[in-house]
Parts: structure tokens; C-alpha cells; sequence
């Protein structure tokens, strides 16, 4: 895959940083990971003048909270195959959400969700503000990385050190540039390999969270399915979660489309298994989840996530090491999720700050 950048910023101040109170020149730092954690800790060191680079081995910015196209079914018929919607409690993402909301990039999601068990629908319990990126997932991550420095397709197999400064290699051994500070945001296991050789009690920080994987599979129907909610958390069989994708704001184009998500047992005792016979198991639980006559999609695929959700994450915010000038953010890090990510790298931006204040 050839590499490529959304945008080129060099390592020059950005046009509103604020003047760091250094002496030299301003710091350049990589930042592994083209997610919401990555992207939101990128962001806040940017406006304080870094050099900042953000690398991802993706085609796309988002990470877990990716959007597939599928060109095929017309446009505009995406699936959001991993994060389905965030939830938003604390002021930080609340008022970031208002900021992304005014630019188009999120909307509420007020589509009926209910719990499916043995004994068929009911009503999900509580009240809860669900948020989408529109018009998909990806909206934020896209908007985030369109400021930034952000290297696609590039995929960092190690970081070296280089006297004062480190340098980050890519899968082929080609240096991807030298950098005073090196953030990594990728699921707990990758960081743990990433840190081993340079930063090994960031390394264990990783290694001491266990990630679970999650079998998804995307379906497309001629013909609508007749049910009268949206989303649905499947309490009995193989999955744990499934929803038309197509119900949520800005998506609502045809065909019928559906994601479905297996739960994480079965998706371990499945996980080395071919996409084929993981979707028709799914296709038949999701049918016998909705107590309804099977009937054939017209377009379906299936995508295993190998690190979907930390299963232990911890709550530490973020892990930083001012002498290494080496740090690590992430869901895993902070109480798991779309939020505890974003909230993840806002930390560790200003962990950033603090040291650079010094
Ligand atoms: C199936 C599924 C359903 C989910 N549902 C929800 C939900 O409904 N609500 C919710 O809040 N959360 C949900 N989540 C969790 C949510 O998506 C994550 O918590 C959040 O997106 C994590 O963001 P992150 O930035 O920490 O990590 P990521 O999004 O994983 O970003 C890490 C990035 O690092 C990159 N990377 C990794 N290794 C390298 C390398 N060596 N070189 C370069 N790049 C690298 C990856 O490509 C990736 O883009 C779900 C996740 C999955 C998988």
C-alpha cells in the first residue's frame, strides 16, 4: 500500500500555536494511530506548536471507529462496522460534541433500541444519549486528521533510539522520520510490542490488559426486514448486538443494511475461523434472534476485529515518561470506549503540556 498524507503541515508552528515556552526549536512528535484517542492528543499538541506526525497503517483514519463503503450497493451505503455510537457524560466530550455537531460531523441518534432475550422483545432499560458520527462513523476521525499530518498506510514496526531523539521505522525498515517524542495509541497488545524494547514499564502498563475480539458482519436486503426498532443488545446465542445501520441520521439511503456483532466468547472460540462459514452462523442467529423466517441477503461480508474491547481496561487516563519522552493512550488505558479514548488522548495532551511547561 502506498503511503499517503490528508495533509502536509511540516514541522513548522501552526498558524494559532501558542509560543512554547522553550528555548529552541519546537518539539517534533509522532503520534501511532489514527483514532479518536490519537487524533484528539495529536489535535491539542498541534495548537501548542509541535511538530506533530500522525501514522496510521490504515487506509483511513478512525481505527475502531472506521466506516466501510461499499460502492457497489450506491452511494452513500456505508456500515459503521465497529463503534455503533458513543455515549457522552463528561463536559469535555459534551462540549466537543456541540463543536462537531455545529460543523455537521455528529448527530443525535434517537432510534428505538431494545433488548432481544429467550422470550422476545423488550424495551432497553434507562435513558441514554446515544451520538453517531455523520455520515458515518469515521466523520470525526476524518475531520481531525484533515488538520493534521496524518501519514496513511504507513505502519510502524519499530522505534529506535537515536541519541536525543527516536526514529520510527516502517514494516519494510524505512525510516519514516526522527522525532523528540513518540505517542503510540494502538490496542493494548500492539503498544505492548511497540514499547517493549524502549519503554518496558509502559509495556506492562499494555500487557497487564487483555483484549477481546468481535466477529462483524454486514448484511444488505432487497426487501426491508420487518421489525419496529432500530438496535437491538441480544441477550441469548452467538451475538450481542445488532442494528440497521441504515436507520441512523444521514445513512438513511437504500438498500436495507445491517450490522451484526457476535459476542465476545463466541467470537474467541471463532477467531481463526474463514469469514464464510462465521457469517452464515451469524446470518442464522440473527434470523432466530428476531424469530423470523431467514431470508437470503442480498450482499453480506464479514470482518473480525482481533482487538475490539479491553476486557480489564484500566483508569489511568494515559502513561506518559517525561525522560523517555515516550507516552501511550487509548481506550484500554482509560475505562474503554469511544469516550474513555477521547478523553484518553486529552490527557495525555496535557501530561504534554505540563512536561513541555517545565
Ligand atoms: C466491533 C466494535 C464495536 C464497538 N462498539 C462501540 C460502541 O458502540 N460505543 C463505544 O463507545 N465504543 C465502541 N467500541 C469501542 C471503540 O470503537 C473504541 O473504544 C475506540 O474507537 C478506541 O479508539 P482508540 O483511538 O483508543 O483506538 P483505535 O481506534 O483502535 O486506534 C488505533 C489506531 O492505531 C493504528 N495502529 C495500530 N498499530 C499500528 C502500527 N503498528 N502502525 C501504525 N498504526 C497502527 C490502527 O490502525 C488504529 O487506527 C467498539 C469497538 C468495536 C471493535
Amino acid at each position: 500500500m502506498r503511503p499517503s498524507r490528508s495533509r502536509t503541515t511540516g514541522h513548522g508552528k501552526s498558524k494559532n500555536a501558542s509560543p512554547l515556552p522553550m528555548d529552541g526549536e519546537a518539539p517534533r512528535i509522532a503520534v501511532i494511530g489514527a483514532g479518536i484517542s490519537g487524533l484528539t492528543c495529536a489535535t491539542e499538541i498541534a495548537k501548542l506548536g509541535c511538530g506533530v506526525s500522525v501514522l496510521d497503517k490504515a487506509r483511513g483514519p478512525g481505527g475502531r471507529m472506521s466506516t466501510r463503503r461499499v460502492p457497489d450497493l450506491g452511494v452513500g451505503a456505508d456500515f459503521d462496522h465497529g463503534a455503533q455510537y458513543f455515549t457522552v457524560r463528561s463536559p469535555e466530550l459534551s462540549s466537543r460534541v456541540e463543536q462537531w455537531s455545529s460543523e455537521g460531523v455528529v448527530a443525535p441518534w434517537h432510534g428505538r433500541i431494545v433488548a432481544l432475550g429467550p422470550d422476545g422483545v423488550e424495551e432497553s432499560s434507562g435513558i441514554t444519549r446515544r451520538v453517531v458520527g455523520t455520515p458515518g462513523m469515521n466523520a470525526i476521525c476524518q475531520r481531525l486528521a484533515a488538520g493534521l499530518d496524518t501519514r496513511l498506510g504507513v505502519q510502524v514496526s519499530s522505534i529506535e533510539s537515536d541519541g536525543d531523539a527516536w526514529t520510527v521505522l516502517d514494516r519494510a525498515g524505512d525510516n519514516v522520520g526522527t522525532f523528540e517524542k513518540v505517542i503510540c495509541t494502538a490496542p493494548a497488545p500492539q503498544t505492548e510490542k511497540l514499547l517493549r524494547g524502549i519503554a518496558p514499564e509502559l509495556a506492562d502498563r499494555a500487557a497487564a490488559v487483555q483484549m477481546q475480539p468481535c466477529w462483524s458482519v454486514l448484511l444488505a436486503f432487497d426487501a426491508p426486514i420487518p421489525v419496529d426498532f432500530d438496535g437491538a443488545f441480544v441477550n441469548h446465542g452467538p451475538l450481542s448486538w445488532v442494528a440497521r445501520t441504515s436507520a441512523k441520521p444521514a445513512r438513511q439511503t437504500p438498500p436495507d443494511r445491517w450490522v451484526l456483532h457476535a459476542g465476545p466468547s463466541w467470537s474467541e472460540a471463532h477467531l481463526e475461523d474463514d469469514a464464510e462459514p462465521v457469517v452464515e452462523a451469524l446470518v442464522a442467529a440473527f434470523f432466530d434472534a428476531l424469530d423470523a423466517r431467514p431470508s437470503q441477503p442480498a450482499w453480506c461480508k464479514g470482518h473480525r476485529w482481533r482487538f475490539a474491547l479491553a476486557q480489564n481496561p484500566l483508569a489511568d487516563g494515559c502513561f506518559y515518561d517525561r525522560r523517555l519522552g515516550i507516552g501511550a493512550c487509548g481506550d484500554w488505558a482509560n475505562g474503554n470506549r469511544v469516550e474513555g479514548a477521547f478523553l484518553s488522548g486529552l490527557r495525555l495532551a496535557q501530561e504534554i503540556e505540563r512536561a513541555l511547561d517545565r
